[in-house]
C-alpha cells in the first residue's frame, strides 16, 4: 500500500498537497485511513514530481528516506509553487528494494507515472507482457519493481503514440487477466491531463474551482471529495472528469 496524487490547476505551493492540509500525503505516510492489501505505513521512500509554471518537462525530487523525516522539504515545499503535480509515499512490497530509484513518480520526457498495489507473480507474471519491449527498456528500468516495469510497459504505449487512457486501461485489463489479484492503481500525467486507476486500493476526486487533485484519501474533509468505485478509470482535467469501466 501506498498512496498517491495528482494536481492540475492554478499553481499551489508543494506543500498544499504533501505537507500542509489535515490529511495531506506526508500524513498519509505515517497515519494511512485506508490500508487494504497490507502495510501499517509508508516509510519506504518518497516523491514528487512538479511542472514548474511555464516549463514543458517535470522536476523531480525522490528519496528512499520517510517523507516526514527530510528536514529540508518543508522550507523546500513551501517555496516551489505547480499548477501540475504528481507525489508518492512508498511501502515496499516485500522483496522489492527500499532505493530512490524504486519510488515513484517514474517519468519519461513530460510524463509522471505511479502504481499503488502489486503485480501477484512478478516478474514471471510481466514476462509475455515484457516480451514486447525493446531490450534498451528492461536495461534502463529504474528498479527491478513491479512498480518500475509496468511503467516501462506504459511508457512503451505512450511512445508508440497509444492515447494515455487506453494504454492505461489495456495494462490493468490485461495484467488482471495474466496476474489475477493484483492491485493496480495506476496515476499518469502530463501535465495537462490525470489518468488514474481504481483497481484494488483506494481513490477519491476533488474537482471545482478550475483545479482537479486525485489523491489515494481525501486530504481533508471538504465534501466535494468523491470516492471512485474500484473497477474505473478516471480521466480527468481541471474542468472535466470523466469514469469509465475497466471491465
Ligand atoms: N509494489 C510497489 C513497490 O514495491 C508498490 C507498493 C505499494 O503500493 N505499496 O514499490
Amino acid at each position: 500500500m501506498c498512496r498517491h496524487l495528482a494536481y492540475l490547476g492554478p499553481p499551489v505551493p508543494l506543500a498544499a498537497l504533501l505537507l500542509d492540509p489535515p490529511h495531506a500525503l506526508a500524513h498519509q505516510a505515517w497515519a494511512p485511513a485506508d490500508m487494504r492489501g497490507g502495510g501499517t505505513i509508508n516509510a519506504d521512500g518518497f516523491g514528487v514530481g512538479w511542472f514548474p509554471p511555464g516549463a514543458d518537462r517535470p522536476v523531480r525530487y525522490r528519496s528512499a528516506m520517510p517523507i516526514w523525516t527530510d528536514a529540508a522539504l518543508p522550507a523546500l515545499a513551501a517555496a516551489t509553487h505547480s499548477g501540475a503535480v504528481l507525489a508518492a509515499v512508498r511501502s515496499a512490497t516485500i522483496g522489492m528494494p527500499v532505493v530512490e530509484t524504486a519510488a515513484a513518480p517514474f517519468a519519461d520526457g513530460r510524463w509522471l507515472f505511479s502504481h499503488n498495489g502489486v503485480v501477484r507473480g512478478f516478474p514471471g507474471a510481466l514476462a509475455g507482457l515484457a516480451a514486447d519491449l525493446p531490450i534498451e527498456d528492461l536495461l534502463t528500468l529504474d528498479a527491478p519493481t513491479d512498480s518500475a516495469a509496468l511503467f516501462a510497459l506504459v511508457r512503451h504505449q505512450l511512445r508508440a503514440g497509444k492515447p494515455p487512457d487506453e494504454a492505461m486501461a489495456a495494462l490493468v485489463r490485461e495484467i488482471r487477466r495474466t496476474a489475477p489479484g493484483s492491485r493496480l492503481n495506476l496515476l499518469l500525467t502530463d501535465g495537462s491531463r490525470i489518468v488514474a486507476s481504481a483497481a484494488g486500493h483506494a481513490l477519491s476526486v476533488r474537482a471545482g474551482d478550475g483545479a482537479v487533485l486525485v489523491a489515494s484519501e481525501p486530504l481533508d474533509a471538504d465534501p466535494a471529495w468523491r470516492p471512485i468505485p474500484d473497477g474505473n478509470l478516471l480521466v480527468a482535467t481541471p474542468v472535466h472528469l470523466a469514469i469509465t469501466s475497466l471491465s
